[in-house]
């Protein structure tokens, strides 16, 4: 519903131009109408029964008009217009004008419309029935006292009603354009088709009107008859108009309307001045970060009413400018029309985070709905509906891996840039199409540090592109990640690794291999199934396989991958958290998971030597998994010193280039056979496999 504030009234910015633009309107009216009035003056008083009944039915049909929603409430569906167009007809202009004017007062009186809006409604409709009126003087006998309608009147009346309907219309939507800014052209053209279809079919049953008051004058009551169809067809495509822009749960505007206003404020600013301080828009977007937890544990009737508080939420805190719209599910959305700068759109971004951090309260029971927010910004971001929503998603999505509340849209997170794209369609070729670059594995020795012993291998991602080169497993990892061509490399590494560990027992070599994963492997249990399969073909057991999940992936959703990872633990296969230090894990998590390892991320070991805190770091992550019962692995050992202070303090397994790079498959049986285990062994403290 259009506030009252709005209703009544136009922004300060644009005041002078659109009361100015009444003023004309409103002289240029009384100018075409009161001369003729005058003339007519006694007239009126020997107008007809019929007339006055046509007026009384005019004021009672428009004390409840249609009425349209949105900026445009001066829409062409009143059904005092058939009676004014028939008393045009019959009794000309002032009478006609008589007819609106009392019919249009009785609409302004009911709505409480401002002087002004009255007035500038009754003005447009007299200026619209005066150039209908000339286009009908044209013809002869006209007014049609006499009731006789030849072809050539037809054509007139036809004309008429089409003259009126663009008077009319012009006036209104130059208004409306002058109150609410767009363009001119956009304000003309919205909903022309169907306040024209309205406005024809009204005006048409002028004519026929003038023929059954020829008959009788008691036929015109039952006029009320198609005027009531006219308004229910017209209310019922305004409804169906509306409600095709509005989420039903919520009641917030859905995608489709979100895309309109989004396309038309990237109009609006395109036609700003370019020294204008507010060219830019932004599109926020979020999602709750706990939202299905809540559906699958409380149900739907739950998750409906957190989602109506959320909306409710989101509607309360934002400016009066923007618009709140749900995208489906729990993603909701925010268009900012009109900002100076990104850091106005980060402002409006934590004004939404804090709304939305209290718990919501249902039942008595406290709900937290903590969300992610991504924001794309017009220009910067892309110029139209589309492309920010997808640079807001992936802002969301980045904000989400880095356990961030709030990201802004950077090219280095898109994923689907197409270089990237590019990228991603060759590394799906070389999955599948063997000879197209290659996939292999290079596996690096893992070194106990208590005995010195290798203990296993981490396999590790290796693909030569046809043209450039060496990719980095991390970039290629970044690629494929997001689409459906991580499933399939996870499968082609679990593959590969697995039949290496046969083909190295059959050399009487066996060895434990990590294999790592995406978190987004682990959203469906069909990994589980396949590494199953796998095990059982090439007959290698499941201790001989741990996976390694990188912490800030798992820690994002911990719950969404907690069956996989149960059912992975119950198959016997280890899980290890990689990375560790770089993520956000939560004490409770590490406990209730089922790992049995943390690396200690790699950048900490690296800085060990050179700096205390990193040093501080692996002290505190070797006690934190000493004390939880986990294996503390430690990457990236390059040097004799930081391997002697892991070894002094307690770190169970090392694995770097210290021992050996990353190799190939067939270089490690050559490898082993050299490998001498360092010379400083001392009993580690903490280490499980002791403590059993
Ligand atoms: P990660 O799992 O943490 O792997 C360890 C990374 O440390 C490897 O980088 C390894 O080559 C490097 N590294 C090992 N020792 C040292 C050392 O002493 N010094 C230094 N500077 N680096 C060392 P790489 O092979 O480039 O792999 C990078 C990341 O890509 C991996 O990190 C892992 O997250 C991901 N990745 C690799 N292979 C796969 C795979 O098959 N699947 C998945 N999902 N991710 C993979
Ligand atoms: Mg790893
Ligand atoms: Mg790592």
């Amino acid at each position: 519903m259009e506030p009252t504030s709005l209703r009544n009234s136009a922004p300060p910015g644009r005041r002078l131009a659109f009361f100015t633009y009444l003023t004309i309107v409103i002289l240029s009216a009384m100018a075409a109408a009161v001369p003729s009035a005058v003339q007519y003056g006694p007239k009126f008083l020997t107008l007809p029964f019929t007339f006055w009944l046509m007026l009384a039915l005019a004021c009672a049909a428009d004390f409840r008009p249609f009425n349209a929603t949105g900026p445009r409430q001066s829409v062409a569906v009143f059904p005092s217009i058939c009676f004014a167009f028939a008393a045009l007809l019959m009794w000309g202009l002032p009478a006609a004008v008589l007819i609106q004017t009392c019919a249009t007062s009785v609409f302004a009186w009911r709505t409480r419309h401002s002087a002004w809006r009255g007035l500038f409604n009754i003005s447009q409709y007299t200026l619209a029935l005066t150039f209908a009126f000339g286009v009908l003087s044209l013809g002869p006998k006209i007014p049609l006292r006499d009731g006789t309608i030849d072809r050539h009147q037809v054509v007139l009346i036809l004309l008429a009603c089409a003259g009126w309907f663009a008077t009319s219309h012009v006036l209104v939507a130059t208004a409306v354009w002058l109150r609410f800014g767009g363009t001119w052209r956009q304000s003309l053209t919205t909903a022309i088709g169907s306040e024209g279809l309205a406005a024809f079919a009204l005006l048409l049953l002028g004519p026929f009107l003038v023929a059954a008051a020829q008959v009788s004058g008691w036929l015109i009551p039952l006029i009320v008859a198609p005027l009531y169809a006219v308004y229910r067809v017209a209310g019922l495509s305004e409804d169906h108009e509306r409600l095709s822009l509005l989420d039903p749960l919520t009641g917030l505007a859905n995608r489709k309307a979100l895309f309109t206003a989004v396309e038309d404020a990237i109009t609006e600013l395109r036609e700003l001045p370019f020294d204008s301080q507010d060219r830019r828009l932004a599109l926020v977007v979020l999602d709750l970060d706990r939202f299905k937890q809540v559906n699958d544990a409380l149900g739907h009737a739950v998750g409906d009413r957190l989602l109506i508080e959320v909306g409710r939420r989101l509607a309360t805190c934002v400016p009066a400018d923007a618009l709140v719209a749900r995208l489906g599910g729990d993603e909701f959305a925010v268009l900012a029309p009109r900002i100076t700068a990104q850091d106005t759109a980060r402002d409006l971004a934590r004004t939404v985070a804090k709304a939305l951090a209290d718990p919501v309260r249902l039942d008595g029971m406290p709900l937290d709905v903590a969300s992610s927010i991504g924001i794309a910004v017009y220009p910067e971001h892309g110029d139209d509906f589309t492309t920010l929503l997808r640079h807001a998603d992936v802002a969301m999505y980045d904000a989400k891996t880095r356990g961030d509340t709030i990201a802004v849209y950077k090219p280095e997170s898109d994923h689907n840039s197409p270089a990237r794209l590019g990228l991603l369609g060759d590394l799906r070729r070389s999955l599948e199409t063997p000879g197209f670059g290659e996939v292999a594995l290079y596996y690096q020795p893992q070194v106990d540090m208590g005995t010195g012993e290798v203990v296993g291998v981490e396999a590790l991602l290796r693909w030569r592109h046809p043209v450039r080169g060496l990719v980095s497993p991390e970039e290629l990892i970044k690629v494929a990640e997001h689409s459906g061509v991580m499933r399939l490399l996870t499968c082609r590494v679990i593959d590969e690794a697995l039949a290496q560990l046969a083909r190295w027992a059959e050399g009487g070599m066996r060895l434990r291999a990590a294999i790592n994963v995406s978190v987004r492997d682990l959203h469906t249990t069909e990994l589980v199934d396949y590494l199953a399969g796998r095990l059982a073909e090439y007959n290698v057991s499941a201790d001989q396989i741990q996976l390694e999940i990188t912490e800030g992936a798992l820690m994002a959703d911990p719950r969404r991958v907690l069956t996989t990872l149960q059912r992975l633990d119950r198959l016997g296969v280890a899980l290890s958290l990689d990375d560790f230090g770089t993520g956000y894990s939560s004490l409770q998590h590490l406990r209730r998971l089922p790992l049995s390892e943390v690396k200690i991320d790699r950048s900490f070991v690296l800085g060990m030597s050179t700096d205390e805190d990193d040093a501080s770091i692996v002290r505190s992550i070797i006690e934190l998994a000493g004390a939880l019962g986990l294996r503390v692995v430690a990457e990236g050992v390059e040097d004799e010193r930081t391997w002697r202070w892991l070894v002094a303090h307690g770190c169970h397994v090392a694995q770097g280039w210290f021992y050996a790079r990353p190799m190939p498959a067939d270089e490690l049986p050559r490898w082993l056979a050299k490998y001498r285990p360092p010379m400083l062994l001392r009993a580690v403290p903490n280490h499980p496999e002791a403590a059993s």
